[in-house]
């Protein structure tokens, strides 16, 4: 089975069925996972049948894996980091790395974020590794709905940790957030919150800042920051799931402190399975996600409605002329609607 499928001529339009891509992902063809991620990314509504079917029948074998997030504004080190960390895994911990990416802006850049493979010479031509970079066109709800769902193709592909690479600059984090175990914060030495473009938010929310390029001259600095950053965390309400956020020091170019930060994330990993929070965050994302869906599927469907189109330009001129409420005019909307 597995020779026939890898004989699969994948250049043909269309021409595999759910339980065939299901079939190459779980023997390790490569070009079929990739062809499946693009089936998910796409719009077509006949894509997006075999698409869900695919995600159905992928989902027992999925789950296990380590999710990570790992976001930091641009030029902070993220694809050095993730080569230095991924090749770490392969070659120390026998592991097998898949590197997804979220990237809100790349509908404008042309898909910066793992766009530029070269930046992970090691990683991009490691059987162990597979890099997969954020898709070029879609909202950002549309490409964290794809990553989500490629998630669960890596994991039935074998993968059992997944990088998940976003620009720490904004919404696509809490996106990520909801779909990884660990998320990692990567700032720099001096310089300064504001200057990071790092949202306080953004700290809160991850369970690791790492201090990249602690390296040459920014040695000391890197001391410094960590101390800063410990002080600040002290100050943010403790999590749920009884971890307290870690703060080192790393250099992803010279590959220093990667193995420090592994620890702490197999530590991460051991106190929340044996707690319970692990799995139980998973449920909750799970949750999360079910009902992100609805709403945004319910919110489509009520502004392509006819009727409501027809309706929505009057009431709202109407609400900001003071005529009527905004909540008599919802109220007359969805009545239109659900009519
Ligand atoms: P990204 O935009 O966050 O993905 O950042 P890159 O990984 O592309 O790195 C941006 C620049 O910083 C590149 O020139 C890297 O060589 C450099 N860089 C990355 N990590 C380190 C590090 O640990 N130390 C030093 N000195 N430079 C680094």
């Amino acid at each position: 089975m597995t020779k026939h499928i890898n004989k699969i001529k994948i250049s043909s339009k269309n021409a595999l069925t759910a339980t065939e891509y299901l079939n190459g992902i779980k023997s390790g063809n490569r070009a079929i996972l990739s062809k499946a991620i693009t089936l998910i990314e796409s719009s077509t509504p006949q894509h997006q049948k075999i698409a869900e079917e695919l995600i159905e029948i992928c989902l027992p074998f999925s789950g296990n894996s380590v999710r990570i997030g790992i976001t930091g504004v641009p030029g902070v080190g993220k694809s050095t980091f993730i080569e230095a960390l991924g090749s770490y895994l392969i070659e120390k911990k026998d592991k097998k790395v898949a590197v997804l990416a979220i990237d809100p802006s790349s509908k404008k850049s042309g898909g910066s974020i793992l766009g530029d493979k070269t930046r992970m010479n090691n990683l991009s031509v490691n059987d162990s590794a597979f890099i997969r970079p954020s898709p070029s066109s879609g909202t950002l709800g549309g490409v964290a709905k794809a990553t989500r769902e490629s998630i669960i193709l890596c994991e039935a592909a074998g993968f059992d940790t997944i990088l998940i690479e976003t620009v720490g600059v904004g919404q696509s984090e809490i996106e990520v957030k909801s779909m990884v175990d660990f998320f990692l914060l990567l700032m720099l030495a001096g310089a300064g919150d504001e200057l990071q473009g790092i949202k306080r938010g953004i700290m809160e929310i991850a369970d690791g800042i790492f201090i990249n390029k602690a390296d040459g001259e920014n040695i000391d600095k890197a001391k410094l920051a960590i101390q800063e950053y410990k002080n600040a965390i002290h100050l943010f309400p403790p999590n749920s799931n009884g971890w307290t956020p870690k703060v080192l020091s790393c250099s992803a170019i010279e590959n220093k402190g990667i193995t420090a930060i592994w620890e702490v994330i197999e530590s991460f990993i051991h106190l929340t399975t044996s707690n319970g929070s692990f799995s139980n965050t998973r449920k909750l994302q799970s949750k999360f996600w079910l009902e992100h869906t609805i709403d945004s599927s319910i919110k489509a469907l009520f502004y392509a409605n006819e009727e409501v189109n027809s309706k929505i330009k009057e009431l709202e001129n109407q609400v900001t002329e003071g005529v009527i409420s905004p909540f008599k005019a919802a109220r007359e909307l969805i009545t239109i609607f659900k009519s």
